[in-house]
């Protein structure tokens, strides 16, 4: 994986800073809970790799389904660079573009799995395919010139399965793509990942909701959450019934509204990480430390953020 530069990141972040606050016009109190979900409300999920989704928010996606309201997700990338999947599929480190491949053909059925049992319809399974380990050099150094995968050797979508398949692999077509999705959803309830996540593809496509929510005036909609929280979180690892998440170490000083799960949302939740079979197969103690009885979403990116 390739090492980013700072500035362009800061650059985001201030970027993003502004439009946070132009847009932050309600009081911090009325911003931080989620908003009520019913038959109105159209939440879409924006997750960087296949199961993201599901870790974060399944909770919230059962409970919109069955309030009759619309769920959907985007994925950003199809996970085809997961280095230990494909260590384990090769027995090699040098990987064949088309091992990788298939393996995002095989995150993408799980996805599919995974989200319907969540109760998400294919019209709403969205996948982008843009790279796995390269969004963030994407919003940055690949603006216009087009970004080449390492793992897939694609330097545009090559998936057919994905919305927009030749879309090349820079940031003005990975904005447009997720623009499209914008127009496509009509979210009333946007779930991004926080800029403040470890993995620079969640921090990317946090900052790319927060600037393309906010030329389609609907940034106030977007809530924050975190996979990758900090060393050794969520505490402990594995399965714990009916227990709470804790806040990640990363997320300090964001304030988070916990969303409960009902006991037979918690199970569901189970039922669709278990559905990520490549995954299990070589992170289950840290994917089962998200099925716990609350999940948490903060209602800014990023501390500093806060209106003034
Ligand atoms: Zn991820």
């Amino acid at each position: 994986m390739r090492l980013m530069s700072a500035s362009p990141t800061a650059a985001l972040l201030a970027a993003a800073a502004l439009a946070v606050r132009a847009g932050a016009a309600a009081p911090a109190e009325a911003v931080q809970s989620l908003p009520r979900l019913d038959a109105q409300t159209s939440l879409l999920v924006v997750a960087p790799h296949p199961d993201d989704e599901t870790l974060c928010c399944a909770g919230v996606i059962q409970r919109v389904v069955r309030a009759g309201g619309r769920a959907s997700i985007v994925w950003i990338t199809s996970g085809d660079a997961s280095e230990l999947d494909l260590l384990l599929i090769e027995k090699s480190p040098f990987v064949k573009p088309a091992t990788a491949r298939d393996l995002a053909a095989t995150r993408m059925r799980e996805a599919r799995a995974a989200t319907a049992r969540l109760g998400v319809p294919a019209a709403g399974q969205l996948f982008l395919g843009y790279p796995d380990r390269g969004v963030l050099s994407l919003l940055t150094d690949h603006r216009a010139r087009p970004y080449t995968s390492g793992f897939t050797g694609a330097a545009a979508v090559p998936y057919p399965a994905a919305l927009f398949p030749g879309h090349p692999y820079t940031g003005e077509s990975l904005e447009r793509d997720f623009a499209a999705v914008l127009a496509r959803t009509h979210p009333t309830l946007i779930l991004a990942p926080s800029p403040r996540d470890s993995h620079p593809d969640h921090r990317a496509a946090g900052l790319l909701t927060v600037a393309v929510s906010t030329r389609y005036g609907v940034l106030s909609g977007v809530r924050y959450w975190i996979v990758h929280g900090g060393e050794g979180w969520p505490t402990p690892r594995g399965l714990l019934p009916g227990v709470p998440l804790t806040a990640a170490p990363r997320s300090h000083a964001l304030a988070l509204a916990a969303f409960a799960l009902e006991p037979a949302e918690e199970d569901r939740k189970l039922q669709a990480v278990r559905a990520y079979d490549t995954q299990m197969r070589t992170l289950a103690p840290f994917l089962l430390a998200f099925v716990r009885s609350t999940e948490l979403f903060a209602s800014l990116p990023e501390p500093q953020l806060a209106p003034q």
